[in-house]
């Protein structure tokens, strides 16, 4: 049984109703949440977006395998009726894998823990607040620590309803 981590995002459409359906259906699949951060608001990152991101990160269980967790959010964010246009640009819902456990997975369709983790401070806010001693297994820091240095300054700000 391995802790998955996820980071749930989306900058159109009704925000906080598409935060809260994808944690639905990721609870259908993975089973009861075991930890979830506050939403936080995010200036948009790394492209020309038109409106700021709600972002969220949540905690399962489970034994599915790397792969097996990949369809099962690429399914959700379809559902959620996420297009894929523009690689940085607007979306109505991503969801990526931050961690599996302190497992390292490398394949053609699949990276962890997530390659962008120490770079985002959208992700590394939310991380911070429910795990800020999990330890980054190749990087060797914490969630803490890596936010400490992130270098990105964009704002990341508890979002409030
Ligand atoms: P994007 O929509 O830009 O987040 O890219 C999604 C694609 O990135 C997926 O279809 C995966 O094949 C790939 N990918 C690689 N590593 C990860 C990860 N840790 N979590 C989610 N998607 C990943």
């Amino acid at each position: 049984m391995y802790q998955v981590v996820f980071i749930l995002g989306g900058n159109l459409g009704d925000r906080v109703r598409l935060l809260e359906a994808s944690a639905g259906m990721l609870v259908s699949h993975f089973g009861p949440l075991v930890l979830n951060s506050s939403i936080f608001e995010t200036e948009a990152w790394g492209g020309k977006s038109s409106g700021n991101y709600l972002n969220q990160v949540l905690v399962f269980n489970t034994t599915f395998l790397p792969e097996e967790i990949l369809d099962i959010i690429l399914e959700i964010e379809l559902k959620m009726g996420r297009k894929r246009e523009e690689k940085w640009g607007d979306r109505t819902m991503d969801i990526d894998i931050l961690y599996l456990g302190n497992k390292i997975f490398n394949s053609e369709r699949l990276t962890i823990p997530h390659p962008y983790i120490q770079d985002r401070r959208f992700v590394l806010e939310p991380l911070t607040e429910i795990l800020p001693d999990q330890l980054h297994p190749v990087l060797n820091k914490t969630n803490k620590e890596l936010l400490k240095i992130c270098p990105d300054k964009s704002s990341v700000k508890h979002f409030k309803k």
